[in-house]
């Protein structure tokens, strides 16, 4: 590479130079991730029941975000706080994301989960504490549904680069790296943002770039400036988690924004989007709402066969 970036030689695919143009990965309601246009990725942490992820879904669609995100199978540190609802959590989000027009990205923690997962999600979210299982990295490399790579607890850029390589290595070149704060000696903020990845990363790599300020700071009233920084930074989308009640939130409550927060959240955005050369994503198309699901359909005959290869 020129510019000075060190870019080691194991960067075969990630490389930005192993590529002529960057990577632009598109979901099948057209919502993109690298492109013109950023991704805004929005919901709760953690699916808990068809009203409270209805009720997130309503608002952060009506306020402009294009992706619906919560948990179906969360990684608790402890096994006795909510571990999600699974599969009937999976179908909720498919049923909420067709009704407002979102695509619907959620996490998958077991190798054994990725085929059921992918018939659900638009894309596979790797957690943090994932971000280095190989098993699980090579499963969804071969799966071909788009990815969201978390970046590790306390991965340095390259396990994390090194991490995508593996699902590239699989086949699967549709991969988002998503910044979501580090470890740090200091616990006022539940991480540590490292914002300069955004724009190191764009050197180093052809693959798009998110930030979930939420994750990072841990605190509601840090992430609408986080989020904008991040924006400004050159983000191409950002992951940001929205509760209809916060403070009765079964995880991650402290973070989550409520609706109202979240609309204000958009629109203080915009101007910022503006400034980073991009644009906000567009409402749903009529045809995604047409072929939406009607309530009591088989949520499943509303899953597209459209995955990108
Ligand atoms: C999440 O997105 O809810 C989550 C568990 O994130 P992370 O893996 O970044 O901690
Ligand atoms: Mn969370």
């Amino acid at each position: 590479m020129e510019r000075g970036v060190n870019v080691p030689q194991s960067y075969r695919l990630v490389r930005r130079d192993a590529r002529a143009e960057r990577t632009v990965v598109r979901l099948h309601t057209g919502a993109t991730f690298g492109g013109e246009e950023i991704a805004i990725c929005a919901g709760p942490c953690g699916v808990e029941s068809s009203e409270q992820l209805d009720a997130a879904a309503r608002a952060v669609a009506a306020a402009g975000a294009n992706i619906l995100r919560g948990g179906a199978y969360k990684p608790r540190t402890s096994p006795y706080s909510f571990q999600g609802l699974g599969e009937e959590a999976l179908k909720m989000l498919r049923y909420a994301g067709d009704r407002y027009g979102l695509a619907v990205v959620t996490e998958v923690m077991d190798t054994r989960d990725v085929e059921l997962v992918a018939r659900y999600a638009d894309m596979l979210q790797i957690g943090a504490r994932n971000m280095q299982n190989f098993p699980l990295l090579r499963e969804v490399g071969a799966s071909r549904v788009p990815v969201l790579l978390k970046r590790g607890l306390s991965a340095t850029v390259q396990e994390w680069l090194l991490a995508a390589e593996y699902v590239l290595l699989g086949g699967n070149e549709n991969v988002v790296l998503c910044e979501r704060g580090v470890r740090s000696f200091d616990v006022a903020t539940r991480n540590l943002l490292d914002i300069s990845v955004v724009p190191l990363l764009e050197e180093i790599t052809h693959l798009p770039v998110i930030v979930d300020p939420s994750h990072a700071v841990g605190i509601a009233r840090l992430v609408p400036p986080i989020a904008v920084a991040s924006v400004a930074a050159g983000a191409h989308g950002l992951l940001i988690e929205v509760h209809p009640d916060p403070p009765n939130a079964l995880s991650d409550g402290a973070q989550s924004l409520d609706c109202n927060q979240f609309e204000l959240l958009m629109r203080r955005l915009a101007p910022v989007v503006e400034f980073a050369g991009r644009r906000m994503p567009r409402p749903p198309s009529p045809s995604s709402r047409d072929n939406a699901a009607t309530p009591g359909s088989d949520v499943r005959s509303s899953i597209r066969g459209v995955r990108l290869a």
